[in-house]
């Protein structure tokens, strides 16, 4: 249930509809946009049957929500949120570019890599230090020494950095490190994982899980919010689907069901969708014509010779001209982007 207020309500009477609720054990979440306050009563509702809340000053509507999540729809809150990482908006009209290599590899890869996408216009640095490899033989990432490296390419260059967290011990050990965690898409409905970074607070990517439905995702953002973590940026990084020429089927629809459904941003990653270099360019540029608040692209200085996700990483020049191109189309879609440092 939302309890819409009246425009004009007064803090005290956002207090008492707020104490109400709690008294009836629900969890209250305040949305304040620019006109109302919504307050989330999040719970079994049914304690609310024979509560004239309606009744209450300021209160102007109750407003059930039917879909199974609820901090994350429209209903909660109708305006657009933007999310703000370190003065970076993501979500408003900028798009914001994040960028760097699959996995941070060693010192001279990582610098390398935060050098050329900042020349470019990224505003992140992404790297994995713990990588959710598919077998257990494969590259596992350089962990703690791996976020040391990013946090040495943020002090250089001032690119905010975002690297992937697999458990609720790497939460506690990158918190230190990143500006943003990452959850891939191994870990989408890794519902402890996404409580303990709902109580972190820090500003999370969530991408879309291998074959979660966009109901189940939106459901799942709920663990993180539920906690008190707004800051939630969805990423839609391509589905499981029985095509097999690319690494995954790039499901674009979901970024306007996304938009229309949820007040939450969301990013597109192409990178992991095509699993092809090739394929990198147009997808972006079809994310961003579909309404994606911005891009999180691999990016590694040799990619032949990448750890990783070789095939689908872009080389610093194949990313400078996605930019130019980017900052090209954002003059007919009434976006913008910054193209180069
Ligand atoms: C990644 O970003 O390196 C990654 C592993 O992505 P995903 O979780 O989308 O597969
Ligand atoms: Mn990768």
């Amino acid at each position: 249930m939302v309890i819409v207020m009246k425009p004009g309500s007064t803090d005290r009477n956002i207090g008492e509809v707020s104490k109400a609720l709690e008294n009836l054990g629900l969890g209250v979440h305040i949305s304040k946009g620019s006109q109302r306050t919504i307050i989330g009563a999040i719970g079994d509702d049914r304690v609310l049957e024979n509560v004239p809340l309606e009744l209450m000053d300021g209160v102007e509507k109750l407003v059930p929500i039917v879909e199974s999540y609820k901090l994350t729809s429209r209903t909660f809150r109708p305006e657009s949120s933007v999310i703000n990482v370190g003065g970076v908006e993501i979500g408003g009209k900028e798009l914001v570019l994040m960028a760097g290599p699959c996995a941070v590899e060693n010192r001279e890869q990582i610098l390398k890599a935060a050098r050329a996408v900042k020349k470019s216009g990224a505003k992140f640095l992404r790297g994995g230090a713990f990588k959710p490899r598919t077998s257990p033989y494969s590259f596992q990432g350089l962990e703690e020494e791996g976020l040391k490296l990013l946090k040495e390419a943020r002090e250089e260059t001032g690119l905010l950095i975002i690297s992937e967290v697999t458990s609720e011990k790497t939460v506690e050990i990158a918190n230190d490190y990143v500006d943003m965690f990452q959850v891939g898409a191994r870990n989408a409905q890794n519902f402890q994982l996404l409580k303990s970074i709902g109580q972190s607070k820090k500003p999370v990517l969530y991408k879309r899980g291998l074959s979660t439905t966009i109901n189940e995702w939106l459901t799942a953002a709920e663990y993180i919010m539920s906690e008190g973590n707004y800051n939630v940026v969805l990423c839609e990084r391509g589905i499981r689907t029985f095509e097999t020429a690319t690494r995954n089927t790039l499901d674009l629809s979901s970024v306007p069901v996304i938009k229309n459904a949820s007040h939450l941003p969301i990013l597109v990653d192409p990178s992991h969708a095509a699993g092809k270099s090739q394929y990198v360019f147009p997808l972006s540029m079809a994310a961003i014509a579909a309404g994606s608040d911005g891009l999180i692209v691999e990016v590694h200085p040799d990619p032949m010779h990448a750890m990783s996700d070789a095939a689908q990483q872009l080389t610093p020049q194949a990313f400078d001209s996605l930019c130019e191109k980017i900052s090209q189309l954002c003059g007919i879609i009434g976006r913008e982007f910054e193209y180069g440092a």
